[in-house]
Order: structure tokens, then sequence, then C-alpha cells
């Protein structure tokens, strides 16, 4: 349709709504990418923690740790940054997997989410953890429908950290190996709007009768339930975006998910599946 077809209702609305999203967009997203020293050994690993939403203090200092000692023993360069201008196609061709790590809010620009998009479509590996699948990301359309998937939409309290009981829906999955059949684990339980992942493989999913799942404390009385047992209340999750893999877990809002053996294992596991290149491509839900 040619724009003088419009009727001109439409052609107002639009112009208001790009006017609205000028005045509305972030100016101060980063610019200067970082300095990257060219000795960092490849491959490498890039971990960002950007926050403009909520900030998971506790679990960002876990999960950078726990990168510190996946990088020790692999061997692999690692490179933690908060600077959003990392994600350009001649920094992002140095790594091979880059994590999330509570990553919230509008933190890329539109040039450095389409760099990054391109860089997993093209056979990147990502990891993104708890807070990086909270409600906060809807400015980046393709990240938050087609690579996180379901809404968050909210998480118990009253208690907030409660233990439940987490069931292992993929027990033939790579990631899955090692990890039983069920465990019980303390965490930030998140609550989605749907257990319909798309083209996602489950791997855990919770028992709602071994917690509350309820939030008691903050404005009217929220009831988190899914329900539909543990297929129904999925809580870690993996895709292949184009030639590339991304493992998403909502666990890990504290600093004690990194001293967690399932959970340490989960991710190890995680971590090796992700940057894996096998031609049958295992794991991957369409293959
Ligand atoms: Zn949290």
């Amino acid at each position: 349709m040619k724009w003088f077809t419009l009727p001109l209702a439409l052609i107002l609305a639009s112009c208001a709504s790009s006017i609205a999203q000028t005045e509305q967009a972030p100016t101060n997203f980063d610019s200067i990418p970082p300095d990257i020293t060219e000795f960092m050994p490849q491959p490498a690993i890039l971990v960002f923690s950007k926050t403009r939403e909520w900030r998971h203090n506790k679990g960002i200092a876990g999960a950078d740790r726990f990168f510190a000692e996946t990088a020790g023993y692999t061997g692999m360069g690692l490179f933690t940054t908060e600077n959003a201008a990392v994600f350009n196609s001649e920094q992002l061709a140095r790594f091979n997997v880059v994590v999330f790590n509570n990553m919230t809010g509008d933190t890329l620009s539109p040039e450095q989410e389409r760099a990054f998009q391109d860089w997993l479509e093209q056979g990147g590996a990502l990891i993104a953890l708890h807070g990086s699948g909270d409600n906060s990301h809807g400015d980046w359309h393709w990240y938050d429908k087609q690579v996180i998937g379901p809404e968050f939409i909210g998480h118990p309290a009253g208690p907030q950290f409660q233990k439940a009981r987490v069931v292992n829906l993929a027990t033939d999955h790579p990631v899955m190996v090692g990890i039983p059949a069920e465990f019980s684990k303390v965490d930030e339980w998140y609550s989605f709007n749907t257990a319909e992942l798309g083209d996602a493989v489950p791997l855990l999913g919770l028992d709602e009768d071994s917690y509350s799942p309820a939030n008691l404390r903050y404005g009217p009385v929220q009831d988190l339930r899914m329900g539909g047992g543990p297929q129904g209340h999925p809580i870690a999750w993996v895709r292949c975006p184009g030639e590339g893999r991304v493992f998403y877990s909502a666990m890990g809002h504290n600093y004690t998910s990194y001293n967690d053996a399932n959970n340490i294992r989960l991710l190890r596991n995680a971590f090796e599946w992700v940057r894996t290149r096998d031609a049958e491509r295992k794991g991957c839900p369409q293959f």
C-alpha cells in the first residue's frame, strides 16, 4: 500500500506513534566499544550484566564466579562487561558464547540488537539467566518473543524464596546428563503466562504442590499457578534459532544458586551444549 492511499487518520496515528517512540527511546545507549586486549585467549566467553531495571547483584556475582571458573577449566578467554557497545559484529566475532547475566531493561540500541541477532542466528551460542527472561525486554521484540518466549508474570512473595521440587522433563537431552529425575532447590520461582514454548525443548518444570506459588505481599494477592503439573510450569528450556543455540534458566536469583550441585551440573552441560556444532544438531528441537 502506498502512503497516499492510507486513510488520513492512520497517517496521523502512525506519525504520532513515531514521534512518541522517538521521544521515549533512551538516548544514552553505550556507543564506545570496550577495549578488549588482543591477548584474550580464543575462543572466549562474553558475560554481559548491564541492568536498566531490577538489578540482581547477588545472582550477577554468582554467575560471574561460575563463568570465571568455566573459563579456568576450559582454558577459554573471558570478558565481563556492562558496556552494550560490545555488541558489534567485529567484537562479537571473537566470542563463542554470550551470557546474559541477569540483563534487564532496554540495554541494547537497535543496532546492537541487530548485531547480536545476526551473530546468534549465524552460529552463536547464548546462555540467558533468571532476570534476562523477565518482563523488562519488550522493547526487543525478537529477543522477548523468539529467544525467551513466554511472558514472565511474577514470582512468589511472602515468602519470596522457597524450596520447590524441580522435575527433569527431558532425561535424554544432552543438557540433562547427570541431572536427577527430580531434585529440590531454593530459589525465587518465576511464573510465566503460558507453558507453550513454541520451538523450544522444555528441560525442567516445577511441582506447584511443593511450594506456594503466590504473591501475598505486593499489591493484590496474585495466584501464580500455571497448572498442568511440572510440564505446565517450565523453568528451563533450549532453542536453536537459525544456526545458533540458546539455553535459558529462570533459576539463579541468589549467589547460592551457584553452590547448588544440580545447578552447577546443569549450567556446565548447557555451556558445552550451546557451543557444540555437531552435524546432527543433537538436542535442537527441530532435529
Ligand atoms: Zn530475581
